[in-house]
Parts: C-alpha cells; sequence; structure tokens
C-alpha cells in the first residue's frame, strides 16, 4: 500500500478509534479501566511530530546550501525572494478576504449559542522592525539550534554565498554538510516509516479528548470556514491550471503532503515530506530548496482565511456592527498576522487574540472556538501547506530560470509527455 494510502487510512482508523475512546472513557466511571484514557496515545503522537522536527534544521539548512553553491544555480534567490514575497502578499489577501465574504454570507455566527467562558492569554506581536532585527542571527550555532526557520535560511544564505566565493577553500565544509544532509535524509526515512502510527495516534487522542459534541454545537463555524478554505484550494488550482502547471498532477504530487498537514496540524512537521514531493513533482531542486522553507516560515493561506471568517464570526456572535473600519482593521492585522503565524498545532488560535484584540472585538471569542480548533487546524494547515506549494510551483512556471533547468521540467515540456 502506498504510504499516501497508508495515512489516510490511518486518519479513518484514528477518527474511529477517536470516538471509542471518547464514548468509553464517558460511559465509564473515571479509574475503572486504569488504562481508559482519552490522552492514551498523545505521547505516541507527540513524538512522531518531535521526531519530524529533529530532520527540520539539518534538511534545511543543508538543501540551502547545497543549492546555493551549485555551480548552474542558486544566484537567483534574491529573485526568488522578491517574486514569491509578492505572490505571497497577493494571495494571502484574496484568503483572508475570502474568509470575511464566506463569514458575511453564511453569518453563523448569528443565533449560535454562546458558549462563554475564558479567553485564553494573548500574545502581544513584536513590532515589524522587532521582527525583522530578529529574522538576522547573531549566532550561526543558536540561529541551528532553535533560532527559528527565518534564522536558519539567513545564516544558510549567508554561509552559502561566502561558500561560493571560495570554491577551493570551503570544499571541506561541502563535502561535510553534503554528508549531513544525507545523513538527514536517511533519518526522515527511517521517521516516515512511523508516518501512518504518527497519523492515527494524533487523530485519536484529538477525537477522544474533544469529542464530536462540540463539533455538532459551533457546527456553522465549522462548515463555514471548511467551506471558505475549499474555496481558496479551488482558487489555487485554477490559478495552477491558468499557467499550465495541471492542477492534476500537483495534487498527486503534493497530496502525501496534504493528508499529512491534515494529520498533524503541523506546517513544519510537513515540510520534509514537501520537499521530497517537489522532487517527484519535478521542481526544479534550488526554487524548492528555497522556496519550500521560505514559505514554511511565512506563508499562510489557512491562517489568513481563518483570521478574517473568525473576526466577523465573533462580531456576528457578540452583535458587534461590521463597519468599514473593523473590516480595515481585520483585514490588515489579519494579513501581518498570518505571516506571523508559527507553522505548529494551534498557532492560528494564539493569533486570534491579536486580531480580536486590534479591531476591539471581545477576546471571548476565542474561547468559543477554541474547542473545534483542532477540528479546522488540521485543515488550515492542509491549505497553508497546499498555498506553500503552489506559490513555488507558479513561480516555477512563470519564471523562466525558475522553471527550466530541471530533467523533469523539460520532459513535462515534450510533445511525448
Ligand atoms: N497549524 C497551522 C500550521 O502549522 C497554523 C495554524 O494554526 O493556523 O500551519
Amino acid at each position: 500500500m502506498s504510504v499516501t494510502r497508508q495515512i489516510l487510512l490511518a486518519l479513518v482508523l484514528g477518527i474511529i478509534t477517536g470516538l471509542a475512546l471518547n464514548a468509553g472513557t464517558h460511559a465509564l466511571p473515571a479509574g475503572s479501566v486504569a488504562w481508559l484514557d482519552a490522552n492514551l496515545l498523545t505521547p505516541v503522537g507527540k513524538v512522531f511530530l518531535r521526531l519530524l522536527q529533529f530532520v527540520v534544521v539539518p534538511m534545511v539548512f543543508g538543501a540551502l546550501i547545497l543549492s546555493l553553491t551549485n555551480r548552474d544555480a542558486g544566484a537567483d534567490v534574491g529573485r526568488f525572494a522578491g517574486r514569491l514575497l509578492i505572490g505571497y502578499v497577493l494571495t494571502s489577501a484574496v484568503a483572508l478576504a475570502l474568509g470575511m465574504l464566506v463569514a458575511q454570507w453564511l453569518a453563523p455566527g448569528t443565533g449560535t449559542e454562546s458558549l462563554v467562558s475564558q479567553a485564553p492569554e494573548g500574545r502581544n506581536a513584536d513590532s515589524l522592525s522587532q521582527w525583522l532585527v530578529g529574522l538576522v542571527p547573531n549566532n550561526p550555532f543558536a540561529a541551528l539550534g532553535g533560532g527559528g526557520l527565518l534564522q536558519v535560511i539567513f545564516a544558510a544564505a549567508l554561509i552559502g554565498i561566502a561558500m561560493r566565493a571560495l570554491p577551493q577553500e570551503s570544499e571541506p565544509l561541502h563535502r561535510l554538510i553534503e554528508s549531513g544532509y544525507r545523513v538527514s535524509l536517511k533519518v526522515l526515512e527511517f521517521v516516515l516509516k512511523l508516518a501512518p502510527l504518527g497519523v492515527f495516534a494524533l487523530i485519536t487522542s484529538v477525537i477522544a479528548t474533544q469529542g464530536l459534541d462540540l463539533l455538532m454545537r459551533l457546527g456553522m463555524y465549522v462548515l463555514g470556514l471548511t467551506l471558505a478554505l475549499a474555496l481558496m484550494a479551488l482558487l489555487y488550482l485554477l490559478l495552477l491550471g491558468l499557467v499550465g502547471a495541471r492542477p492534476l498532477d500537483f495534487v498527486r504530487h503534493f497530496g502525501q503532503s496534504l493528508g499529512f498537514a491534515f494529520g498533524t496540524a503541523s506546517s513544519g512537521a510537513t515540510l520534509p515530506l514537501a520537499l521530497g514531493n517537489a522532487r517527484s513533482y519535478g521542481m526544479n531542486d534550488s526554487l524548492a530548496s528555497f522556496a519550500l522553507p521560505f514559505g514554511t516560515a511565512l506563508k499562510r493561506d489557512g491562517a489568513a482565511v481563518l483570521q478574517g471568517f473568525n473576526a466577523l464570526f465573533v462580531a456576528q456572535l457578540f452583535n458587534v456592527d461590521i463597519t468599514t473600519s473593523l473590516v480595515i482593521t481585520v483585514f490588515t492585522t489579519g494579513l501581518l498576522v498570518s505571516f506571523s503565524t508559527a507553522g505548529v498545532p494551534g498557532a492560528g488560535l494564539v493569533a486570534m487574540t491579536t486580531v480580536l484584540g486590534a479591531a476591539g472585538l471581545p477576546l471571548e471569542g476565542v474561547a468559543v472556538v477554541a474547542g473545534v480548533d483542532r477540528f479546522t487546524d488540521g485543515l488550515r494547515t492542509a491549505l497553508n501547506v497546499m498555498g506553500n506549494c503552489a506559490n513555488a510551483a507558479l513561480l516555477a512556471r512563470l519564471d523562466g530560470r525558475a522553471g527550466r533547468s530541471t530533467a523533469a521540467e523539460l520532459a513535462q515540456e515534450s510533445p511525448a509527455a
């Protein structure tokens, strides 16, 4: 059975087991069966996520340096970054607007029984200049040891460019990095053998701990958000079709990453898989090794849809007038917040407090939707990963130099293909 099928099967089995475990923990008095605990499989899921994170930094660092030092490529990183950023902002703006339009149209917040309790603590967003300064690492080892993906990209770019300027002197370092990169790929191969088990454990614990009743109570919210996310995904397929990037091919090759993103709710953990899928899709290596980590650090269409949709939902729930200035505030803060949402489970929920706060909306809204967040998180993350990979695929098509150099791309262009 292919890995994609195994992951899908794990999702389905996880839902069934989660439901059974949830029913079991409710039906029997607490403690009557020692092992019966909604969190029974949570440690297994956590271990799996940690193992995936284990390979992210060496893979991103190695792949980017190797592509920068590759003689035929690597000079284009600056150009890629500029074009990708334009694509990111444009598509995220559409995603945000789509979330708001669907919320306005379906009005899921009107008539919803209020489930107000306590809002989680908000995290103050960094100012833009603080954020920019923070991108520049002051210690390459600290950058690799926990400085975040953008710091890793920055360090790799700087070191890669210097190595390019000193081809002979940097040869031993190049060999070391190449060998480290190959070892990380092997470790990833081992970890991925556990993917079905990891996804199964993650989904089981979500369903077992949350149950489905809350999902029913906030049904319109979940449905509306799902619809907005699906519309954005369709739009990407349409865009890919328009530039001749074969949307079905895209889905076939990246489907594994999308299913995985849904199961793990972490774009960061999905990155190693997405890099592998990009290779089989035929994306130029030097583009993929820069664009996918860059997008994993920044690009979150799912979070953009969420912030737009959620803010209007909360306004409807608390009978707040939806004025033009509210719409503008939600749009601008939602866009900024989407770019700084981390690629880990639940990050979008934390970021909500910033958007609601800026728009003067009640923060209790976060508590209302917190219970269903893990359900929509998987879908959001799948769109985050899709938007990231699709932006890279679009650039590969639109930019002759980004798309031309791989054999697979040339094979696709040939009339026989
Ligand atoms: N879980 C999402 C991700 O990893 C972020 C979010 O919460 O929207 O991309």
